[in-house]
């Protein structure tokens, strides 16, 4: 069969085959358990009990596995599968090497967590320098990286992490399957949060590990049956639901980050802008090659917390808010959360508004905040 296009694989993601009189996604199957035949018992059904077995998320994972080009295996958030991974992978005495720049609550994890187990934790920088991965078990990458829109080189890394006998995940949350295909770049695996750009409605969490290996997948369903970090069914319903439209979302909103990097560049009270899409940014020649599209996320610095403050105030379109890749802008200034970037420094995700809308409430809010 011919290779589709994007907005149609979206929309064909890990749907059934069409059952006349039947919808076109099946509805949440709500069970904890659910009836077993009296003498086979579970050996003859798939579903048994609902932490291991449920049929609307294995729908999901069928899409997300497409999309991805691999198996997959959701959890109940994108914490949860990155931690699950972790925790699945390490053994006391091995070596993790983790994005210095990374999602915040994953470093927290490694120091608190990982580290308490023996294991030993490497950061570093997304655009490296990378430390020698000789002895290393796993590098985790996290591409473009979040907040700060570094890029990896995710093929070069690829090679050498192989090389020295060490696995590589990474980190997809902020591109996206459609933005990016770790697995086709030479990783052994992608984990992400789908609570973002994926689902993109802002109203569920979940997160998911994806890879091409069984012998990597297998250890990884045992560990979310064993600890119970499933999402509930009708999570998984409303996440496939929105994937049909991932293609259309992410069209926008990229659209709109590239006018508003435009805009933000030629802003001399606006420092520090990031986007990987901008022909001058530092992750520019990477990211054109690796990624299939931009994200619809970008990164500036506005001085400090009140003038920050005083832009979201007079802004109509943007919204404060955590969290990014919904259909609504947000902007977040990301030391309100303890993590460790400037007092100014604002992580903007571009919604699906109309992009001239957006572009004059966004300069409009910036002259309003001197
Ligand atoms: C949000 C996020 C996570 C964690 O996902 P949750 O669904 O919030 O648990 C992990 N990695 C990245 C890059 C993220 O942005």
């Amino acid at each position: 069969m011919r290779a589709h296009h994007d907005g149609t694989r979206c929309v064909h993601a890990g749907l059934p085959e069409p059952v006349p009189g039947q919808p076109f996604l099946p509805g949440p199957v709500f069970a904890a358990p659910y009836h077993l035949d009296p003498w086979a018992g579970p050996a003859v059904a798939p579903n048994g009990y609902g932490r291991p077995d449920n049929p609307t998320r294995r729908l999901l994972e069928a899409a997300i596995g497409e999309l991805e080009g691999g198996g997959c295996r959701v959890f109940a958030s994108g914490q949860a599968a990155i931690t699950g991974l972790l925790l699945t992978l390490l053994r006391p005495g091995d070596t993790v090497v983790l994005p210095a720049d990374g999602y915040f609550p994953v470093r927290a994890f490694a120091t608190d967590t990982l580290a308490g187990l023996g294991v030993r934790v490497l950061l570093a920088p997304t655009a490296g320098p990378y430390p020698p991965f000789d002895g290393v078990r796993l590098v985790l990458l996290e591409t473009p990286a979040n907040p700060g829109l570094d890029v990896a080189d995710v093929p070069a890394l690829a090679e050498r992490a192989h090389a020295a006998g060490a696995l590589v995940a990474v980190d997809n949350t902020t591109a996206t399957p459609l933005g990016q295909r770790p697995l086709e770049l030479g990783a052994d695996l992608v984990v992400a949060s789908g609570t973002k750009a994926l689902t993109g409605h802002s109203d569920l969490l979940l997160g998911y590990v994806a890879s091409r290996s069984a012998e990597l997948l297998d250890p990884v369903t045992a560990w979310r049956t064993v600890t119970g970090a499933v999402p509930g069914a009708f999570d998984a319903w409303l996440a496939h639901r929105s994937l049909a439209t991932l293609d259309l979302r992410l069209a926008r909103q990229t659209a709109n980050a590239g006018a508003l990097a435009r805009l933000l560049a030629e802003r001399p009270d606006v420092t520090g802008l990031r986007w990987p899409g901008l022909p001058g940014d530092p992750a520019h020649p990477v990211a054109s090659v690796q990624m299939r599209r931009m994200p619809g996320v970008l990164s500036f610095d506005l001085g400090d917390a009140d003038r920050v403050g005083r832009f979201l105030d007079a802004a109509r379109l943007v919204a404060a808010a955590t969290s990014f890749g919904g259909l609504h802008t947000t902007a977040d200034r990301r030391a309100q959360w303890g993590d460790d970037t400037p007092p100014g420094f604002v992580r903007l995700s571009c919604g699906v508004e109309d992009t001239v809308d957006l572009v004059a409430d966004v300069t409009g809010a910036l002259d309003a905040a001197g």
